[in-house]
């Protein structure tokens, strides 16, 4: 099972572990590999 991340800013969807660079802090970057779309310390499921 791949889940799918959508980029918010050209729609591509890819899977979760292509896009999310986990951080040493816990925290987790994602960057679209078409646009380079960037987001930083996004939120995850986990609580
Ligand atoms: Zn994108």
């Amino acid at each position: 099972m791949n889940p799918l991340v959508i980029c918010p800013t050209c729609q591509k969807q890819e899977p979760i572990h292509d896009v999310l660079t986990a951080q040493s802090n816990q925290n987790v970057i994602y960057t679209c590999n078409q646009c380079h779309h960037t987001v930083r310390n996004i939120e995850t499921s986990k609580g």
